[in-house]
């Protein structure tokens, strides 16, 4: 299998190859060429399959052609010592745990997987790269988590400083090893800057072999399905009249499900849940995209406003709003029933509820049709949002041992200014 960009179906270009230059050059995102007949396979899997082993099936299946079963197998080993859970959570609706990884996020599916596969490939080419990254918080550790410890990978993140939550800092920089944290006396755009003109600057792009990992990358992407195909194996017997409920952004989460449910799995649509960020659901009802201005909710890693996985959606359904809006439907929910749903779950079910899974929960409730299973993803342990969660219920989430633990480390970072000179000096 091949892959070409949404903006030249003509050049192709291998995995590996997508893989280390994240964005094509011609800016577009990279795509499956082809829409692999995977049904068969797919509907092989038993509930008790093992969620590593559905991985490196539909793993091999795609990438067949540059990895093989024994390379495929490392990879997910390596990635995935960590899986989702399905809880049943009454009235017909699941919720898919998918936030047991190292940083207590669904990110960690696709950068666990990501670092194992850059790692493979550089392994056998005997070279290195260097991860160049920004971020404005949350998606740094999954990252960071990720690339801890790989072979022949250092990976170099910036932040703001002071920009991010006591957790989050620490989840970051207290790493250390091949895992270095620049702090930037600055903004999160300042970051960003810094890392595209580090980027275009030959000599240090080249003298570092920098690389990215940012969220639109395929290594990301393609792993994103495994746990849609793992769920859909939980529920044999019990999936006539199933549809998956996502909480999105950015729409990775959702794009890699249409992917799953485009190579076979029979569940019957989706539903898109954003919060008052909700382009997307306005292009599903009046057929308009018009991206803006993201604004502040309480749901911030949806707080997006131009998400970049809509290319990729448009691709898929070949720019057919019909096509896209019969498979998907949509919901937005707002900052207070956000809030009451977090209440109203822990009061009612005793389950705790971060608030993105709770814009995904409240979405599920509203659109399922009777007869009809939802099983609604959650994407992050609620101990990721404490303040949310008192505010919403007065009581304090848990917190998993691994979020606990990291809070009594030591900080190990580099406080820099906010220029490319400022970064180049300590790199
Ligand atoms: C990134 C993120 C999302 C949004 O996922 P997309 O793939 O960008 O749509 C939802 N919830 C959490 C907790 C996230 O970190």
């Amino acid at each position: 299998m091949k892959f070409y960009s949404t903006r030249n179906k003509d050049r192709k270009v291998s995995f590996k190859e997508a893989i280390f230059r994240g964005l094509a050059p011609d800016g577009g995102l990279y795509m499956p060429e082809q829409v692999p007949a995977l049904k068969e396979i797919i509907d092989s899997f038993a509930p008790e399959t093992p969620f590593v082993e559905i991985s490196s099936v539909i793993a091999n299946s795609l990438l067949s052609e540059e990895l093989n079963k024994e390379a495929c197998d490392r990879i997910c080993y390596n990635a995935f010592n960590f899986v989702p859970k399905l809880v049943d959570i009454g009235d017909g609706i699941h919720i898919l745990e998918l936030f047991h990884g190292p940083s207590c996020a669904f990110k960690d599916f696709g950068a666990s997987f990501l670092a194992s596969c850059m790692e493979e490939f550089l392994l056998t080419d005997s070279r290195k790269a260097t991860i160049l990254t920004a971020t404005s918080g949350d998606t740094g550790s999954a990252v960071a988590r990720a690339f801890y410890g790989k072979k022949n990978i250092d990976v170099v993140i910036l932040y703001p400083s002071g920009r991010v939550s006591p957790l989050q800092e620490k989840q970051l920089t207290t790493l250390g090893g091949n895992i270095r944290t620049l702090e930037v006396k600055g903004s999160f755009d300042d970051c960003q800057k810094m890392v595209k003109e580090a980027f275009l600057d030959r000599e240090l792009s080249e003298s570092l072999k920098l690389t990215s990992a940012n969220s639109i990358s395929l290594g990301r992407l393609i792993p994103q399905s495994f746990y849609y195909i793992w769920a859909w194996a939980q529920m044999k017997g019990r999936r006539d009249n199933l549809r998956f409920c996502v909480p999105s952004g950015n729409f990775g989460n959702l794009t890699a499900g249409i992917m799953a449910n485009q190579w076979g799995m029979g569940n019957k649509g989706f539903i898109a849940a954003t919060n008052i960020n909700d382009v997307v659901p306005e292009y599903i009802k009046k057929g308009s995209f018009i991206p803006r201005k993201s604004k502040l909710t309480l749901s911030n890693a949806m707080d997006v406003g131009n998400p970049s996985n809509f290319e990729r959606m448009l691709e898929i359904f070949g720019n057919s709003h019909n096509k896209m809006s019969n498979l998907i439907s949509e919901d937005v929910v707002t900052d207070k029933e956000t809030k009451e749903t977090i209440r109203n779950l822990l009061a009612k079910s005793n389950y705790q509820a971060d608030p993105h899974t709770a814009v995904g929960y409240l979405s599920s409730v509203r659109n399922k049709k009777r007869d009809e299973t939802i099983i609604s993803l959650s994407t992050a342990h609620p101990g990721k949002f404490t303040e949310v969660f008192e505010e919403a219920t007065g009581i304090t989430p848990d917190l998993p041992k691994r979020l606990s633990e990291v809070l009594v480390l030591e900080k190990k970072s580099t406080v820099i200014g906010n220029s490319l000179k400022d970064m180049k000096a300590v790199l």
